[in-house]
């Protein structure tokens, strides 16, 4: 068979492995079989362009796939689950300077006549969004790690800032198409440096309770900034890829937005969590103060009376790293002959099916986890419900309060089950850095802690009690 058939043929079964693998990605059953196509495709996609008849540096490239493979392996058998968001931001930054990395090669490597205009459109779209991409994953990386605040830089005139860097960016096309040579290089090299401000800037202004939206959307760039490269190199499966990233990283936004009952143009554009991690009263601060505590023992002579019980699991789960004893919790429970089940809010954490991932990796069957839409109506037939390491979640001034920042966003109506256990260290607030009335219902217990000792003290507890009752 023709090296060129054989080559289209193998784009496109990768193609379709990477259709099957987003296929796959979009249920926890089948997120491992989802992975799995994802990692065919890509051997795949690598071996065949390797045996491509225009590729020869191999003493370049070889060294360059097995480095790169490596520090990936290193960094994925590494990472934390809380610091997957900034490693995909850092990710992120690699496909933004590849972009435009191969933009200028595809540029200075052009040798013979003048440059046709589509093509030189293309580079430059490329090399635009790839240093967007670039910068602003950095910014994204380091106020996720904490190494650059989470305030959002809001400087005066920042929205007419970045219309002046796309307009300036526009503008320089003109000699950039039109120049040859050095006259083209020049303003190519200076819209690469006011794309990258203006990557640095948008991010900057965002606040770093809002960097997953944030990393979900510069996905999407790499994605379209891959797609762009693929026109320019002709090499369709970088268009088809770039493409399914692209959309796909948009309509994550969409969703995570729409989950928080936000437009994507407020998280881009509001400076949204200016005030974040400082709770602040939710209307005008007169409501209720007192909170009612309760202990391990409390709690769980609660638990041995309920027939039915929810968890609630947020960020504060995951941060604690408390999943494998809620495991443990959840079968002392059932084994004690409770009906448990878990209400999984669609932006619990800090991204995306964050605690699917986590209840996953600690093997709580996947029967028992319910979406929020599927569960809320049972709260109030519920006896106990334990809400660990979660806040915004479950707060009820997003039903009841116009004034809340996070009015409208649907939450799990957790205040209408007998009883409420919420499980935090402290009085703070959640991301959206706002107070919770539910702290001060009174049928609201707060249980404080670390969530895993807490967990850890439940279990131990429960046993006793289990086994002294069956003794
Ligand atoms: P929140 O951030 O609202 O609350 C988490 C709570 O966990 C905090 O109030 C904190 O209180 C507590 N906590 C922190 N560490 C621990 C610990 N070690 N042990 C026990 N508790 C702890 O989280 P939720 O999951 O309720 O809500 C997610 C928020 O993130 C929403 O506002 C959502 O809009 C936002 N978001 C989510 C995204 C996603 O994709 N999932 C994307 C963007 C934003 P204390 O310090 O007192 O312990």
């Amino acid at each position: 068979m023709n090296q060129d058939v054989l080559l289209a043929l193998s784009y496109i079964v990768a193609s379709v492995l990477f259709i099957m693998s987003l296929r796959g990605l979009s249920s926890q059953e089948t997120a491992r079989r989802g992975n799995l196509y994802g990692m065919i495709g890509m051997a795949l996609a690598i071996v065949a362009t390797f045996l491509d008849g225009r590729v020869d540096a191999y003493f370049m490239l070889i060294p360059a796939v097995a480095a790169g493979a490596l520090v990936g392996i290193w960094l994925a058998i590494r990472v934390a689950m809380t610091a997957m968001p900034e490693l995909v931001a850092m990710l992120h930054s690699f496909v933004g300077a590849a972009a435009v990395l191969v933009g200028m090669a595809s540029y200075l490597g052009h040798s013979e006549g003048p440059h046709d205009v589509v093509h030189l459109i293309e580079v430059y779209i490329d090399i635009f969004i790839g240093a967007i991409t670039f910068t602003g994953s950095i910014i994204a990386f380091l106020k996720l790690r904490g190494s650059l605040s989470g305030r959002p830089l809001l400087l005066p005139g920042r929205h007419l800032l970045n219309l002046a860097l796309v307009l300036g960016s526009i503008g320089l096309a003109i000699p950039f198409v039109g120049g040859e040579g050095a006259t083209g290089l020049v303003p190519m090299l200076i819209m690469t440096g006011l794309a990258g401000l203006l990557g640095i800037h948008m991010v900057m202004a965002i606040g770093g309770a809002d960097m997953p939206v944030v990393v979900s959307l510069l996905n999407s760039y790499s994605g379209w900034t891959a797609a762009a490269a693929g026109f320019m190199l002709g090499n369709d499966l970088l268009i088809v890829t770039g493409a399914l990233v692209g959309s796909s990283g948009a309509i994550l936004s969409v969703i995570m937005c729409r989950a928080m009952n936000r437009s994507i143009w407020n998280v881009v554009f509001s400076g949204f969590g200016a005030q974040a991690g400082v709770a602040k009263p939710t209307s005008d601060g007169d409501g209720p103060t007192e909170i009612f505590e309760i202990d391990v023992d409390g709690t769980v002579a609660e638990l041995m009376q309920a027939k039915q019980v929810i968890i609630v699991p947020g960020y504060g789960m995951a941060v604690a790293r408390a999943q494998h004893a809620v495991r443990e919790l959840t079968n002392l429970l059932r084994e004690h002959g409770a009906r448990v089940r878990f209400g999984i809010h669609p932006v619990a954490g800090r991204l995306p099916g964050h605690m699917n991932v986590l209840l996953a990796e600690a093997n709580i069957p996947y029967d028992i986890v319910l979406e929020m839409d599927e569960i809320n109506d049972d709260f109030a037939e519920t006896d106990v419900v334990l809400v660990i390491g979660a806040n915004d979640i479950v707060n009820p001034a997003a039903k009841t309060d116009e004034s809340s920042t996070i009015y409208g966003m649907p939450v799990l109506e957790v205040w209408d089950a007998k009883r409420v256990v919420m499980m935090k260290r402290g009085r703070s607030a959640g991301y959206a850095g706002i107070d919770n009335p539910l702290f001060y219902l009174e049928n609201t217990r707060m249980l404080f802690g670390d969530a895993k000792a807490t967990v850890d003290s439940l279990v131990t507890e429960l046993r006793q009690q289990a086994q002294a009752e069956a003794a």
